[in-house]
């Protein structure tokens, strides 16, 4: 027999063993007094209001470094029985209160609704004003050559989920949010217009996200169009294709400052040396006030903690809470939890990251050897209470990746995904964007899957 059909008839065993005997296994009482702590007393939802008062947590912000502090008092207040911050050089950089593109060419100036990516440059006080080239793709950018010389290069390729998730959809157009503005500058370009990532159609709202600089090439000004003012600057460039806009952006760049993640900790009452992670990342952007990217992640993840330590339930392996600093520019705190752990010699089992927004409960997105995936998969029968039971090989996280590299599974967690993009990066990411019973039950499935690998293992 084929080796995957020997993995797979042995997922679909252990499932049908796990159901034969799950109403005399202790696991699911263990699993309903979860999921009855986290309906009555669960506090993710108030932890969500206090963290997004605090306002956006952009890297090196004043928000982030008071998101900070709130982080520690809020898992000492829950009785971690350890609390600390890991230090992390972390990027700073400011939009400022310019941010705009007029399109110059008309009888009446046209304004657009657009917002500086990070880390873009600035442009001079008087703007950058030139011909736009319209284009669908950075190999567009590449054969146009000498053409877009001197230009603002348009982005203009759709965020698609036809047929397919959100998420595969961002996946295959960021690169012109991320690579564009190198790729125009290397032909001459003086500025970039990215068309926003989000499967909105026709939203008011542009929504940023990070960009990066190569090396050795000009760094030029570069910002996100919303999906309405890309449609209506596409259908003007019909009608003139001479037509000039004028950027003015007053982002700017500094030296990296001083930040945290933030670490809680239940310790493991048999293996204390092995962990297992739940976590999210503590910045955010700052259009909205990271409610789905990724408030949600972090109070479920302190939820989590919460819930075991409430409900007496110490597991064999410590259970690590960590609140990841500047996720958003680079996973600069992932690298810097993972290089200590590498250097500490401290073993890491799994590691479950939520940063895919509140919404209700899917699954578990698992990177590990076929085993693993499979290991994993006979907790499903377990998590089916909270409609969290699709586990699915791939999907770990950018904040545990680096996890992985040293061994430990690496797992995302999987809520409804249509909708994510409608909110993310943008002003609409806010408290009010959050169901509570979908954040909940979220926060239930990954207090059970911690559980389950902290105490059973794989
Ligand atoms: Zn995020």
């Amino acid at each position: 027999m084929h080796f995957s059909l020997v993995v797979r008839s042995g997922i679909f065993l252990a499932a049908f063993a796990a159901r034969e005997t799950i109403a005399s296994d202790p696991l699911v009482e263990v699993t309903r007094k979860i999921s009855a702590e986290v309906t009555t007393n669960g506090k993710a939802y108030s932890d969500l209001r206090e963290l997004t008062t605090i306002g956006p947590r952009l890297s090196g912000s004043e928000g982030a470094a008071k998101a900070v502090e709130w982080a520690k008092r809020k898992m000492e207040s829950y009785g971690a029985d350890r609390v600390f911050l890991q230090p992390a050089m972390v990027p700073h950089w400011t939009r400022g209160n310019v941010e705009r593109a007029t399109v110059t060419s008309t009888p009446q100036p046209i304004f657009l609704k657009v917002t500086a990516l990070g880390p873009s440059v600035g442009t001079p006080k008087e703007g950058v004003e030139a011909g736009v080239v319209e284009v669908q793709s950075l190999d567009e950018v590449d054969k146009l050559g000498a053409a877009v010389r001197g230009k603002i290069v348009f982005y203009n390729r759709r965020m698609d989920a036809t047929g397919t998730s959100a998420f595969r959809a961002y996946g295959k157009a960021v690169d012109q949010r991320y690579r564009g503005a190198s790729a125009a500058a290397r032909q001459g370009a003086v500025a970039v217009l990215v068309r926003s990532m989000t499967t909105l159609p026709d939203d008011d709202n542009p929504h940023t996200g990070m960009l990066r600089y190569e090396d050795g090439i000009a760094m030029i000004p570069a910002a996100a169009l919303s999906t309405h003012s890309a449609n209506e600057l596409a259908a003007l460039l019909k009608s003139d294709p001479k037509l000039t806009v004028n950027l003015k952006l007053s982002a700017a760049q500094h030296s990296p400052v001083s930040s945290f993640n933030v670490i809680g900790e239940l310790t493991g009452r048999d293996l204390p040396q092995e962990y297992v992670v739940v976590g999210g990342h503590l910045d955010s952007w700052d259009l909205g006030s990271g409610a789905h990217d990724d408030g949600t992640g972090v109070v479920q993840s302190i939820e989590v903690l919460r819930t075991l330590k409430a409900l007496g339930l110490r597991p064999r392996r410590t259970v690590r809470v960590v609140l990841f600093m500047a996720e958003e520019f680079g996973g600069v705190g992932a690298k810097e939890y993972a290089s200590q752990a590498k250097a500490k010699g401290e073993k890491h089992f799994a590691a479950i990251e939520s940063d895919s927004g509140g919404f209700a409960p899917v699954g578990f997105g698992v990177d590990g050897s076929d085993k693993q995936v499979a290991a994993v998969k006979r907790w499903a029968p377990y998590l089916a209470l909270f409609h969290a039971d699709a586990i699915k090989k791939g999907g770990g996280g950018t904040d545990v990746g680096p996890l992985g590299a040293q061994g430990a599974v690496t797992i995302g967690y999987i809520p409804a995904g249509a909708h994510y993009f409608d909110f993310h990066h943008s002003a609409r990411d806010r408290f009010e964007a959050v169901n509570i019973e979908d954040l909940h039950g979220g926060a239930a499935a990954m207090a059970t899957l911690t559980y389950l690998l902290a105490e059973k293992g794989l």
